[in-house]
């Protein structure tokens, strides 16, 4: 991972994203003294995002920022996807899961200030391929955005983080028992269950809560867990999880595999989800596309526990 200097950036805008703040401002403010070449470009459609940066990417610049949600980092990235032009997160959305997994400032300000200040460096990145689509952080089937509703809470309003998660419990209570047919790398299983997720990231939007250690957003593999109960075993892993910011492991309560190439179908009709959007229930068949993308994250000062430094 090497610092990379930019000196032409496209910066990508979605102006429906959730925070109210004076982006153009910030921005201009940001850049206007740096000798950085920019050019803004506002989405008002979906599909905006990804025609956009192909057209960056044409035009040889040194970098495409995205200012938004998961949704729009999505887009974005499927236009970046298997070029050298690294994708710049500038979390504005109402969920920013990526943007926590690697460690890019909430803070729009600080965000920006990354691109000509550092340090930062470039991370690949993987994603996935469903179907004729794509995603970054995951998937899940059972639930809609009802669960994710508060995921971007300040992660040092710790009761709020609480309430938030037996919320989720009490919403994973109410799904019923679904038969999730899988055939991962050529084994299949049939586990039945409440909810089934096919993760790329470790968080939910919380910084430091894993949904598992072993979640590697760079290790050409994705994360299959299957949530068989939600009883008041549950409820216990989900504190566990809490006060440890690590889920303890538990194949009573939740099955886990890894995988490259993934088929999934539910018996039962299940609301899909994927990078924060609802897509159409259906038969999914998932590919890992590993190193798809270059991501401008922050370079940071080892620690044990963080996940983006290199092993
Ligand atoms: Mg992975």
């Amino acid at each position: 991972m090497v610092e990379k200097k930019i000196k032409n950036i496209h910066i990508i805008i979605n102006p429906a994203a959730g925070k109210n703040e004076p982006v153009l401002a910030i921005i201009n403010k940001g850049l206007k003294d740096s000798g950085i070449r920019w050019e803004i470009l506002i989405t008002k459609k979906a599909g905006d995002g990804l025609q956009f940066a192909k057209v960056a990417v044409k035009e040889g610049v040194d970098a495409v920022a995205a200012y938004g949600g998961d949704g729009t980092m999505m887009e974005v990235a499927g236009g970046l996807m298997g070029t050298e032009v690294p994708l710049v997160i500038l979390p504005g959305g109402s969920a920013n899961v990526l943007a926590t997994e690697l460690n890019i400032p909430k803070d729009l300000k600080e965000a920006f200030a990354l691109i000509h200040h550092g340090p930062h460096e470039i991370k690949a990145v993987d994603m996935a391929q469903y179907n004729h689509c794509h995603f970054i952080t995951g998937m899940v089937l059972g639930f809609g955005a009802d669960l994710v509703k508060g995921a971007d809470r300040e992660s040092k309003n710790k009761f709020g983080i609480l309430a938030y998660f037996f919320s989720a419990a009490a919403v994973l209570q109410r799904l019923k028992l679904t038969r999730y047919d899988l055939k991962i790398d050529g084994k299949e299983y049939r586990v039945k269950g409440l909810t089934c997720l096919v993760y790329n990231v470790g968080n939910l939007g919380f910084s430091k809560i894993s949904l598992d250690k072993h979640i590697d957003i760079s290790d050409g593999l994705l994360d299959v867990m299957i949530l068989k109960k939600a009883n008041l075993s549950f409820l216990k892993l989900l504190v566990t999880t809490f006060l440890t910011r690590e889920r303890p492991e538990n194949y009573e309560l939740v099955e886990h595999w890894q995988g490259k190439d993934i088929s999934l179908s539910s018996s039962r009709k299940q609301i899909v989800q994927c990078d924060g959007e609802v897509i159409e229930p259906i038969s999914l068949h998932i590919k890992v596309i590993p190193a798809a993308i270059k991501i401008l994250v922050p370079k940071l000062v080892p620690k044990k526990e963080n996940k983006t430094i290199e092993k």
